[in-house]
């Protein structure tokens, strides 16, 4: 796109207030944000606006806030959320065309730039400067994506910046043509009301309305629930006619289904987890963030001795083509994992590579699996089509097939990542790690959680997660959790003349990784026993491991020379469910869900919150991309934990949810019995 396009563009569909001066004139003074910082009670101010075009507003609210937090170190306030919704998002280049005329951002553009997804739709989460900063971008129709963010009974949102004259002017000029145009305009500003928590304030631009448009919009905003300012043209420009309003008396409650509620910890200051491997650590790093303090316990030495313990895992995201649960939480999860890790290896070091993943066609049910998720139309920088030559191209080894890519995937080794993030955590002292401390004992005493190990000792916290992968089912409060142990086995290979040359993660039935160059060694794998968690080496899965390869490649000599005779091996335990998805978020009581919901079919209308263990929450079930979806996973629960934004929607949080698997039968009529 020319520049002269880009600011067409910008002009045209999602961005006029074309210089930041305008957007600190129009949003951020007026609303008197510094003064509200100053006196503002809770960890976290939450801006929320309609179209994000270059983004900047939010640049200037980075800015603002950085500002603030320096001149203020004792402030209460400590980050900023900024939530945004684009329909027609830039392109990254094009992004970085239009940022370039602001240099006095380019602390927070660069950061931005990073990490800007392409135009995948829901929810994308990137975490600047450390957690100080949150932007949560939601790709997608507005009608369609502002119901799907997650509220509480208090609402998530203290300053909604709307700009009607862009998003809401063609419908608007219409409603008297058409009542579906005013149904949706009605539907955005109902849930820019349930967002809104009491007290936060709205500022709306209002520029292209007529007179009557602009008095039924400000009919409609004090009918979804804002108290109404008188409205004004902004002094410095005319053109900018505002509608300021705010929420006193807050009527609106929590809009997930009370089955799915996810509730925050009562008191969020001191957490414990069991646990050791990347989903702990992920969640380490993200409540600590938020400047929580966290215990970890650790039945073994060290972290990362359990499924995380592998040398190379492949990172890819799980995708179909039906845009399910499933596609919805990995894509983001897969780009969310990538942020991450980029922003963690800033800080350590451990082996990683973004060198892409092949993923052949090997055989007919692969060539189906791969062209019914190619109709999922996914943007070319996700995953793309490569044909036989391409293939050999993209590889650089022999095989005689065509394949999907995915450029922004690679291989890390997820021991050395877990244990880098532990240190990370430990450095800030706010990480205390206890190892060698087995918990085998979980109880509800006087409000906190009692903890014993192994050996009798015991220990008291308020808020508890379980992380512990496959063993989870070891406490009592979530033995019901639907998830089930699959052994792993993967191979530790030499490398070789052709071994060497590979270039990108290689998939077939089983994985193959491009060499650690550090350890001249690759991985190939892995088995998948179900219901076993047996650690011994197997001879017969090793064999396998190659063998696998041999027979998903037949006409190639370099299988057939991979050299497994050193007997070089790891063995790991993974954490599965039937659904591939993971459990994260509040742990349901089993019995009292299964008595309380037993006629859910019925009356879901006055269906009562689910019954949960007050602040115990799980982060199980990971399966085999762990690497993939602990990142955002984390994120998510820390962001819940805290009472924070959560960073996907409402769909996908509920397949994510502990009791989903329950809440579904009985919603159908069924009986629950026992695992
Ligand atoms: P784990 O890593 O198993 O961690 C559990 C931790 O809990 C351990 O540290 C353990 O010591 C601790 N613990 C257990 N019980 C207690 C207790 N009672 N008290 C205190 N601590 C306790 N994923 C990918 O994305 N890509 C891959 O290529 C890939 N390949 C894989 C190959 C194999 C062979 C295996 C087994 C897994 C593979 N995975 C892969 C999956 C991935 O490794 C897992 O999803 C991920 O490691 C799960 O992490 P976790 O933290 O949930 O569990």
């Amino acid at each position: 796109m020319s520049d002269k396009h880009i600011e067409q563009t910008v002009l045209n569909s999602n961005d006029n207030r074309i210089s930041p001066s305008h957007v600190c004139d129009i949003f951020l003074p007026q609303d008197g944000l510094q003064e509200r910082w100053k006196a503002f009670t809770r960890r976290r101010f939450v801006i929320a606006e309609t179209g994000f075009g270059t983004g900047l507003s939010f640049l200037t609210a980075c800015q603002q806030f950085t500002q603030f937090r320096q001149a203020n170190p004792t402030a209460t306030v400590k980050e900023l959320h900024f939530i945004s919704f684009e329909q027609h998002p830039l392109t990254k280049s094009d992004l970085i065309k239009a940022t370039k005329k602001w240099p006095e951002f380019a602390h927070f553009s660069q950061q931005l730039h990073a990490h800007y997804p392409p135009a995948v739709s829901d929810c994308h989460r990137i975490v600047l400067d450390d957690g100080l900063l949150t932007l949560d971008l939601w790709f997608g129709d507005i009608t369609d994506s502002i119901p799907q963010v997650w509220t509480n009974d208090d609402g998530i949102v203290d300053a909604w910046f709307t700009d009607f004259s862009q998003i809401e002017a063609a419908d608007i000029h219409q409603t008297t043509k058409s009542t579906a145009a005013l149904l949706k305009s009605k539907t955005i500003i109902k849930n820019i009301a349930i967002l809104a928590r009491e007290n936060s304030t709205i500022k709306a631009i209002t520029s292209v309305l007529n007179t009557h448009q602009q008095s039924m919009l400000e009919q409609s905003l004090t009918e979804a629930g804002f108290e109404m300012a008188e409205s004004h043209s902004h002094s410095n420009n005319p053109t900018h006619h505002l509608l300021v309003g705010s929420v006193r008396n807050r009527q609106h409650q929590a809009n997930s289904k009370p089955w799915f509620t996810r509730t925050s910890a009562t008191d969020a200051n001191d957490v414990a987890i069991i646990g050791g491997g990347v989903a702990s650590a992920t969640t380490v790093l993200a409540l600590i963030r938020r400047g929580v303090n966290v215990t970890l316990y650790c039945a073994d030495s060290l972290p990362a001795e359990g499924a995380s313990g592998n040398r190379q895992g492949a990172v890819y995201p799980l995708l179909n083509g039906s845009n399910d649960c499933l596609t919805r939480f990995f894509g983001p999860a897969f780009f969310y994992a990538r942020q991450f890790v980029e922003q963690a290896a800033m800080n350590s070091t451990f082996s990683h590579d973004w060198c892409g993943v092949t993923q052949l066609a090997w055989d007919e049910k692969s060539t189906n699996k791969i062209n019914k998720m190619l109709s999922g139309n996914f943007p070319q920088e996700l995953v793309h089509a490569l044909d036989i030559e391409q293939t050999k191209q993209k590889t650089a080894i022999t095989s005689n097939f065509s394949s999907v890519y995915y450029p922004f995937g690679g291989w890390l080794c997820p021991q050395e990542l877990t244990r880098a993030l532990i240190r990370q955590a430990q450095d800030t002292g706010r990480l205390t790690l206890k190892s060698d401390v087995d918990i085998c004992g979980l109880k509800s005493t006087n409000e906190q959680w009692q903890l014993t190990d192994s050996t009798g000792n015991q220990f008291t916290h308020n808020t508890v997660i379980i992380a512990n992968g496959h063993r989870f089912s070891e406490f009592e409060q979530a033995k019901q959790i639907p998830a089930y142990s699959v052994r792993g086995q993967v191979s530790h290979i030499p490398t070789n003349d052709t071994l060497s040359t590979l270039k990108t993660v290689l998939c077939y039935d089983g994985y193959l990784t491009p060499q650690n160059t550090i350890t001249k060694t690759h991985c190939i794998g892995a088995s998948y026993r179900r219901n076993s968690a047996d650690l011994a080496f197997c001879e017969i899965e090793h064999q396998d491991n190659k063998q696998r390869l041999v027979h998903c490649i037949p006409d190639a000599e370099w299988p057939k020379n991979v050299d497994i005779s050193a007997n070089q091996s790891r063995a790991g335990v993974r954490c599965a469910s039937r659904d591939h998805l993971p459990f994260v978020g509040n742990i349901c009581q089993y019995e009292a869900l299964i008595e309380q919901y037993k006629d859910l079919r019925d009356n879901q209308a006055t269906a009562e919150t689910v019954p949960i263990y007050a602040n115990l929450y799980s982060i199980v079930g990971l399966g085999s991309r762990g690497l993939s979806s602990a990142p955002l996973l984390g994120e998510l629960l820390a962001s819940q934990i805290c009472g924070d934004p959560l960073p996907l929607p409402h769909t996908v949080l509920n397949a994510l949810h502990p009791g989903r698997m329950w809440v579904r039968r009985l919603v159908r009529g069924k009986q629950l019995g026992s695992k």
